[in-house]
């Protein structure tokens, strides 16, 4: 065999020395890294739990009966369980537009599946709510009204959200709250209940009940309420805190899409995808005239192009968070190119205002468990928002003020755009003027994401 030599720095070592030497010096380069990282952020001692995170509240719809059982028959002649399987849809696809939550159907088509085995899906999938999806039947055709069951006590305050929400929605009679050993409620080991949203033996509960208006009313119903009812809570499935993590400036490891409502009417207003130099001075000015401090997140290709107004932003007295350098899907990049679009970020915001911001935001909201965890390693806080205004698509201002008077519950995060919208974004700047005072009359004080959240606005060196 012939030996290999390599020239190196002027005498000659054979090949397994070299590479002994090769391996020596990474592993030295790895352990400074190491203990320089650890190093890195006193003030956010993220827990060292490596537990895996999921990150929204999960939500079972089930809709009554299906295959050999149809349910109540209705004034119209139709079967209960074709009404429900509408109705469940219909949430579904309301609820999975919403970042918040997380959904799984009971069944998807007409079949017959046991309530043991609904329940237990929820168990299993460690979900945070199921809700059951019947219609009311009786003898007499005049009794008209919705009404919500539950059987375990962990399980009436979410009765309690979804009752008041369908039932003010449609305008039935409210007949309020209701306990019952129904088996899909006693076998549940998480909040359960079944919404009986009208009678589908009252010929005009049913004609509404069937109509895709009515089914979208209610819908939209179940939606409010959930939000209403995890506002401030955290996903039960996510790991529990440790001891060592109950310092409030603790950045915990999940996603934030809003603060506490336990405290006082805190909002706080964010605004992604700037700066420019068009639309985020404007906001800048609206902020200033009213003294409201915001949260904006920036993409580090914009600041690059504008840092100018990045000094601004900070002068301004507002927070600012990393929202990667190119805005791609983080669904669809390697560990390596994710790494690069935030730290970059991070290094060019630390070289216009001197600090490195401890919030991000994914571009999108979108952000696979995997990267989230990675995310977390970096020190940094994952910020989403409870309310979406759409305003980039150019909703007009009137809808956004609607919007946020809908979803907006204490503690709420509302997204916002500086820029990437249409039309200059005239629709967000115009809202917002409107947005702030109201907001203002209601109660509420603005505040900013980290002072929301309780957690450091940056990093230390
Ligand atoms: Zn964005």
């Amino acid at each position: 065999m012939v030996r290999h030599r390599v020239r190196k720095r002027g005498k000659y070592i054979n090949t397994a020395s070299a590479l002994v030497l090769l391996l020596l010096s990474i592993i030295m380069i790895v352990l400074v890294i190491r203990s320089v990282g650890s190093f890195t952020d006193p003030l956010a001692p993220v827990s060292k739990s490596n537990s895996t995170v999921p990150v929204k509240f999960r939500i079972v719809i089930d809709a009554g009966h299906g295959g050999k059982d149809p349910g109540a028959t209705g004034a119209s002649g139709a079967y209960e369980k074709e009404s429900n399987l509408s109705l469940a849809h219909q949430v579904n696809e309301i609820l999975d537009q919403d970042p918040m939550f997380e959904i799984k159907l009971t069944r998807t088509d007409d079949q017959f599946i046991e309530l043991e085995e609904r329940a237990e899906l929820a168990n299993e999938w460690k979900a945070d709510a199921i809700i059951s999806l019947h219609g009311n039947t009786y003898e007499d055709e005049n009794v008209s009204g919705t009404e919500t069951i539950y059987y375990k006590e962990d399980s009436i305050a979410l009765a309690r959200a979804l009752q008041n929400q369908v039932s003010e929605a449609l305008g039935t009679r409210d007949r309020g709250v209701k306990q019952e050993q129904y088996i899909i409620l006693s076998t549940a080991q998480v909040p359960a209940v079944i919404v009986e949203s009208g009678y589908i033996t009252n010929p005009s509960e049913e004609e509404m009940l069937l109509s895709s208006k009515g089914q979208e009313t209610v819908a939209k119903a179940i939606h409010k309420a959930l939000k209403k009812y995890f506002n401030g809570k955290q996903p039960s499935h996510q790991t529990m805190s440790s001891p060592d993590n109950e310092d409030q400036q603790m950045i915990e490891k999940t996603i934030y899409y809003n603060g506490s409502d336990k405290d006082e009417k805190q909002v706080a207003l964010t605004f992604d995808d700037g700066p420019d130099r068009i639309v985020t001075p404007k906001i800048l000015k609206i902020l200033k005239e009213h003294d409201v401090k915001a949260t904006f997140f920036l993409l580090g290709n914009k600041a690059e192009a504008n840092p100018d107004i990045v000094k601004l932003i900070a002068e301004d007295g507002h927070i600012i968070g990393n929202h990667s350098w190119s805005h791609p899907d983080f669904k669809n990049l390697s560990a390596v190119e994710m790494k690069q679009e935030i730290e970059n970020t991070q290094t060019l915001i630390e070289e216009i205002v001197g600090y490195r911001p401890t919030l991000f935001r994914p571009p999108y909201g979108s952000l696979g468990k995997d990267k989230l965890e990675q995310i977390h390693e970096m020190n940094l806080a994952v910020v989403n928002w409870s309310v979406d205004t759409t305003d980039w698509s150019g909703t007009p201002s009137e809808d956004i003020l609607e919007l946020v008077r809908q979803q907006l519950f204490p503690g709420g995060i509302i997204l916002q755009h500086t820029a990437n919208g249409k039309n200059q974004l005239a629709n967000t700047i115009e809202a917002l003027e409107k947005m702030i005072p109201e907001l203002k009359d209601k109660g509420y004080s603005y505040v900013t994401i980290p002072d929301l959240l309780q957690i450091p606005a940056y990093q230390s060196e």
